[in-house]
């Protein structure tokens, strides 16, 4: 299988060297991972992520290692990009410059809330949870007008400490992934949700059903930010995308989206 999601000490919340990542990946048997560490670009004093100027580097240790590994797994080159719609040509020109194999689009703070740390008001059960949802969807909608990503993350990333909204949200759900499949996108089905209170993949069984009927391809990402995270949680995830229909899963190469059967390891 693949692990399409692991981040690096690069981004200052993650431990291990790049390479523990990988040992671990060929360790459990995965024939590809794919580094989507974070590229923020926000207000000045952001810590979560690589800078700009560290791109480069990135780009070359990957690339180091891939050929390293080159008869082993394969190592691919990606970026989990934070949407700001100010940034957006800033963060296509980076793009432009590397021959990355998977761009990820991700929303984790909307107008200053940030929902997805531990110990953030989110997290803590303050600002109110509908109003949120509804902000998330629509920044989402607009994140959707652009073009310079591949993969959505962690759909709905949201519920990570258990918060879910009074109202459902459907309409405008579906209205996203009818969205996401005419601009020909993938989401990914990311593990991590069954560390935290949710307890559970993103996105949710009824989402990825959804997302079956309306032939929505996913990567399979742990989102490990420590090398043994690699893989984590496939054993629930797996078993979950075949039971929603699926048996193929989408890699890619060079911003090329190709499928290969989902195995079970
Ligand atoms: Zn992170
Ligand atoms: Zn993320």
């Amino acid at each position: 299988m693949i692990d399409y999601h692991v981040h690096t000490s690069l981004c200052n919340h993650a431990e291990g060297v790049m390479e523990a990542y990988i040992q671990k990946a060929v360790d459990i048997g995965l024939r590809e991972i794919c580094f989507l560490d974070h590229l923020i670009i926000s207000e000045p004093g952001n810590k979560l992520s690589m800078t700009p100027g560290e791109v480069p580097f990135y780009f070359q240790a990957i690339q180091l290692f891939q050929h390293k590994y080159r008869d082993i797994i394969n190592v691919k080159a990606g970026l989990e990009v934070d949407f700001y719609p100010e940034h957006t040509n800033f963060i296509s020109d980076i793009i432009g410059m590397y021959s990355f194999d998977v761009i990820g689009s991700s929303l984790h703070f909307l107008d200053g809330v940030n929902v997805v740390s531990h110990g953030s008001q989110w997290s803590r059960g303050e600002n109110d949870t509908d109003y949120i949802y509804g902000l998330y969807l629509e920044k989402f909608d607009k994140m959707l007008d652009y073009n310079y990503y591949d993969i959505i993350c962690h759909f709905d990333l949201l519920k990570k400490f258990g918060r879910r909204p009074l109202k459902t949200f459907d309409k405008e759900i579906n209205e996203l992934l009818s969205k996401i499949k005419k601009k020909n996108l993938s989401l990914e089905l990311n593990t991590s949700g069954y560390n935290h209170p949710v307890n559970e993949a993103y996105p949710s069984r009824k989402i990825i059903e959804k997302c079956f009927e309306k032939e929505i391809f996913f990567t399979l990402g742990s989102d490990a930010h420590k090398p043994e995270s690699v893989g984590q949680h496939y054993g629930k995830a797996l078993p979950l995308l075949i039971s929603a229909g699926y048996s193929q899963i989408a890699t890619f190469e060079k911003r090329c989206q190709g499928l290969i059967p989902i195995v079970s390891f």
